[in-house]
């Protein structure tokens, strides 16, 4: 790993100045569990991913760090650990999905220091895109090693060019909480909501998210559940200590006497974004969940496009829905 300028901004408006002044050269860090630890090792290097030679630190920014609860809606600093999003007592209480998949993350010393922010825009684990000697379609290189490589953890929805899954199990939470992102810029902050920050290879293979190289995350915000509302988080995962999703499903939906109104059933570890299963929303539509959700839950199959090796992960797709839909209700 080479060096780095490390640049401690004290406020949002000043971390988007310096990632203006110094380019592609520079980007934002939190803990630096994955951009200092992972991805600053020299060979996950590639077209539109420079060698980070500057670093602004955005944990020294105050109103970027903390939970707040007011005006029916709950907002996280993205430079705030998962640490306290799991230690938060409101959160736990309101939004225990929330907390439940920040818990699931890594292990108790690396949520100490990685952020909310770093975990839903940390780069995907692909081993090739990671490894070395693989220059592939993400680092700018011209095929996917993937589609004839060892497959076995990578997407079975969605997947086209570049067949990642998305890492971040908070962000599965957060999509089916229907949250919202701040992001700032040099042109000032906007909110978007979690159903488009994420961005697939299609649109470009080089980055996952609508982030411009000079904006950032500044938090995230996440309504007050409607009266009547479930919600169950489950990750399954390949190791018992910590270990990323081999396939995860958050459900937050409305009901009335067992019947679905509303909701949203969002899978992580399948796809390059995190996926919602409209499929499986809509075929609940109106109908007595306990009774539908095996139907509905099976309807993920005809959304999965499995690879050579990774068809198993479409079964405990199935099998993780109906189980979360069911214990949502318990
Ligand atoms: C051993 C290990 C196990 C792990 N297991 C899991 C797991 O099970 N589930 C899971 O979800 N993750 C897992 N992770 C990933 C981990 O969650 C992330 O590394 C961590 O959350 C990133 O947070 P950070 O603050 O350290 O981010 P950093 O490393 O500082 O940043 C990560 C990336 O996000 C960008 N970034 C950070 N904050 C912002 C912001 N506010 N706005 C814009 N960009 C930003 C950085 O530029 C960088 O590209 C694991 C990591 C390790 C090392
Ligand atoms: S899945 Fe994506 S990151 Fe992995 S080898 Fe293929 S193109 Fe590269």
């Amino acid at each position: 790993m080479k060096s780095f300028e490390l640049y401690d901004a004290t406020s949002v408006q000043e971390a988007v100045a310096l990632l203006s002044k110094f380019g592609p050269t520079s980007k934002v860090v939190a803990g630096g569990s994955d951009l200092v630890t992972g991805i600053m090792k020299d060979w996950v290097r590639g077209k539109g991913m420079p060698y980070p030679e500057k670093l602004i630190d955005i944990t020294t920014i105050p109103e970027m760090v903390g939970i707040k609860v007011a005006n029916n809606a709950l907002t996280v600093g993205a430079a705030t650990t998962l640490s306290s999003i799991v230690d938060s007592a409101d959160i736990k209480k309101t939004w225990p999905i929330l907390s439940q998949s920040a818990e699931s993350v890594a292990s108790p010393l690396i949520r100490n220091f990685a952020t909310l922010g770093g975990n839903i825009n940390q780069r995907p684990r692909c081993w090739f895109f990671r490894g070395e000697n693989f220059a592939c379609y993400k680092k700018g290189g011209d095929f996917c090693f993937a589609v004839t490589g060892d497959n076995r953890y990578h997407a079975i929805i969605g997947g086209e060019l570049c067949y990642i899954v998305h890492p971040s199990d908070t962000a599965t939470a957060l999509l089916a909480l229907n949250a919202k992102a701040t992001i700032a810029g040099p042109s000032g902050q906007r909110e978007v909501p979690f159903d488009t920050y994420f961005t697939g290879p299609r649109e470009d293979v080089l980055r996952e998210n609508l982030l411009k190289h000079d904006e950032l995350l500044v938090n995230v915000t996440v309504p007050q559940p409607a009266a009547n509302t479930r919600m169950a988080f489950f990750k399954l995962k390949d190791r018992q200590v910590y270990d990323f999703a081999l396939c995860s499903v958050a459900a937050v939906f409305t009901e009335e006497n067992g019947v679905w109104k509303d909701g949203r059933v969002v899978l992580g570890g399948v796809s390059p974004v995190p996926y919602r299963a409209k499929v499986v929303e809509e075929a609940l539509a109106g109908k007595n969940i306990k009774q539908a959700a095996k139907d509905a839950a099976g309807r993920i199959r005809t959304v999965a496009r499995p690879m050579s090796l990774n068809g198993y992960k479409v079964d405990i797709a199935v099998g993780l829905i109906e189980r979360v839909l069911t214990s949502a209700l318990v």
